[in-house]
C-alpha cells in the first residue's frame, strides 16, 4: 500500500500557488481528479481556462515537482487539459458565481491602487447610465475609503428592517449603499480582505435593490486575493479598470487585467483618469501626468480603451460638495468623457446576457 492517498496529494497540491497570486491551484478549482494506486502511482488531471502558455507551463512544472516530492511516489501521470466554453467558476454547480435577484447587470469598477479616481468614475458612470434611461444602483465597497456618500452628499444611514434587509438610500435617481454606512471606520482598517469580501457579498444579497438594470460596484482598490474572490463569486457582466497615466499605475493595471482574465470575468475596458489638464479659460491641454499610457496598455493586452477623463478641479469640488461633475457641469470635457464611457458600458452590457432577470 502507498503511504499516501488522494487527500494527501490534494493537500500537497495546495502548496502550488497560482502564478502571480497567493492562492493555490486547488482553491482555484484547477485540480479536477486525483487517483492514487496501491503502489503509489499518482494520476492527476488539471483542468484550466488559461490562455497564457507560460502560466500553464509554470503550473505544470510546479505540480510535477510537488508530486515528485511525495515520499514513496511511483509513476506520475499528469494531464492538463483546457476546459472550453468555461465560465467564471471553474467548478460550476454550487460554486458558480451568483447574481443578485432583480439586478440585470453587475458592473465592477476596479483599480490597481487607491487614489486613481475609481470612486469618481464609479459615481459619474452611474449617473451617466441613469441619464441613458437605465435604473441604476451603486454599491460602494471601498471599505478603506468609502467616498461615495460624500460624492453624492448622502449622510443618512440606510434603513435595516427587522428581517435584516437593507434599504439603500435614494439620491439623484440612484439607489446608493456604502459599506461605510454599516461598518465603523475603526473596524474597517483592521478588517482583512476576506472579511471585506464577505461583507460586500452580504450587502449585495441582503439589500432591497428592487429592479435594476445596472448595479455599479466600486471595488476596494487593489487586485489581490480578496478582489479575486469577489470576482469569482459574483456574476459580473463586466469590469471597468481605472488607471492614471503614470507608469506605476499602469503596471497595476496589467495585474488587474490578469486578475479578470484568470477568472474569465469580462473586461469592459480601461479608463485613463486624470489624463491631461484642460485649461477652463483657453481650452489648452497640459499633460501633467502624461497621457496615452492607458490606451497603449489596453491595446497591448487586447482590452478595449473606454476613454480618457481630464483632470478638472471641479471634479474635486463636486466630489467634496456632494455634486458629481456630471450633475454640476454636465457640459465639461470630464462629464462628456464620462457620458461617452457610459455609452460604451451600455453597449457592452446590452450584448452580454443578464446575470439575473
Ligand atoms: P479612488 O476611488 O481611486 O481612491 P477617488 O475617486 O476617491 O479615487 O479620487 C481621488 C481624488 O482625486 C479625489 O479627491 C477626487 O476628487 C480626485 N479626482 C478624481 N478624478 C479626478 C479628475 N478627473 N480631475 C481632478 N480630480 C480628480
Amino acid at each position: 500500500m502507498s503511504a499516501f492517498g488522494a487527500d494527501q496529494v490534494r493537500e500537497a497540491l495546495e502548496g502550488v500557488k497560482y502564478p502571480g497570486f497567493s492562492r493555490n491551484i486547488v482553491s482555484f478549482g484547477l485540480v479536477k481528479d486525483v487517483r492514487v494506486s496501491g503502489e503509489g502511482d499518482v494520476a492527476v488531471v488539471l483542468e484550466h481556462t488559461i490562455d497564457d502558455a507560460g502560466v500553464v507551463e509554470r503550473i505544470r512544472r510546479d505540480v510535477q515537482s510537488t508530486l515528485e516530492g511525495l515520499e514513496g511516489v511511483g509513476r506520475i501521470d499528469l494531464a492538463m487539459r483546457r476546459k472550453d466554453g468555461a465560465s467564471v467558476s471553474s467548478s460550476g454547480g454550487a460554486d458558480a458565481p451568483q447574481g443578485v435577484p432583480g439586478v440585470r447587470h453587475i458592473v465592477a469598477v476596479a483599480s490597481g491602487k487607491g487614489g486613481v479616481g475609481k470612486s469618481t468614475v464609479a459615481s459619474n458612470l452611474a449617473l451617466a447610465l441613469r441619464d441613458q434611461g437605465l435604473r441604476v444602483g451603486v454599491l460602494d465597497g471601498d471599505i478603506y475609503g468609502p467616498s461615495i456618500p460624500t460624492m453624492f452628499g448622502v449622510d443618512q444611514r440606510p434603513r435595516v428592517t427587522e428581517d435584516k434587509r437593507i434599504h439603500p438610500i435614494e439620491k439623484d435617481g440612484l439607489k446608493i449603499l456604502s459599506i461605510g454606512f454599516l461598518v465603523p471606520p475603526e473596524k474597517a482598517l483592521i478588517w482583512r480582505g476576506p472579511m471585506v469580501m464577505g461583507a460586500l457579498q452580504q450587502f449585495l444579497r441582503d439589500t432591497e435593490w428592487g429592479e435594476l438594470d445596472v448595479l455599479v460596484v466600486d471595488l476596494p482598490p487593489g487586485t489581490g486575493d480578496a478582489q479575486l474572490t469577489l470576482v469569482q463569486q459574483v456574476a459580473l457582466s463586466g469590469a471597468v479598470i481605472v488607471t492614471t497615466p503614470q507608469d506605476v499605475a499602469l503596471l497595476d493595471v496589467v495585474r488587474g487585467i490578469q486578475m479578470f482574465e484568470t477568472t474569465h470575468a469580462p473586461i469592459i475596458g480601461i479608463v485613463e483618469n486624470m489624463s491631461g489638464f484642460v485649461c477652463s479659460h483657453c481650452g489648452h491641454t497640459e499633460e501633467i501626468f502624461g497621457r496615452g499610457g492607458g490606451e497603449e496598455t489596453a491595446r497591448r493586452h487586447g482590452v478595449p480603451f473606454l476613454g480618457a477623463v481630464p483632470i478638472d478641479p471641479r471634479v474635486v469640488r463636486g466630489g467634496d460638495d456632494g455634486r458629481p461633475i456630471l450633475v454640476s457641469h454636465p457640459d465639461s470635457p470630464a462629464a462628456r468623457a464620462f457620458t461617452e464611457i457610459a455609452a460604451q458600458v451600455v453597449r457592452f452590457v446590452q450584448d452580454s446576457s443578464p446575470t439575473a432577470s
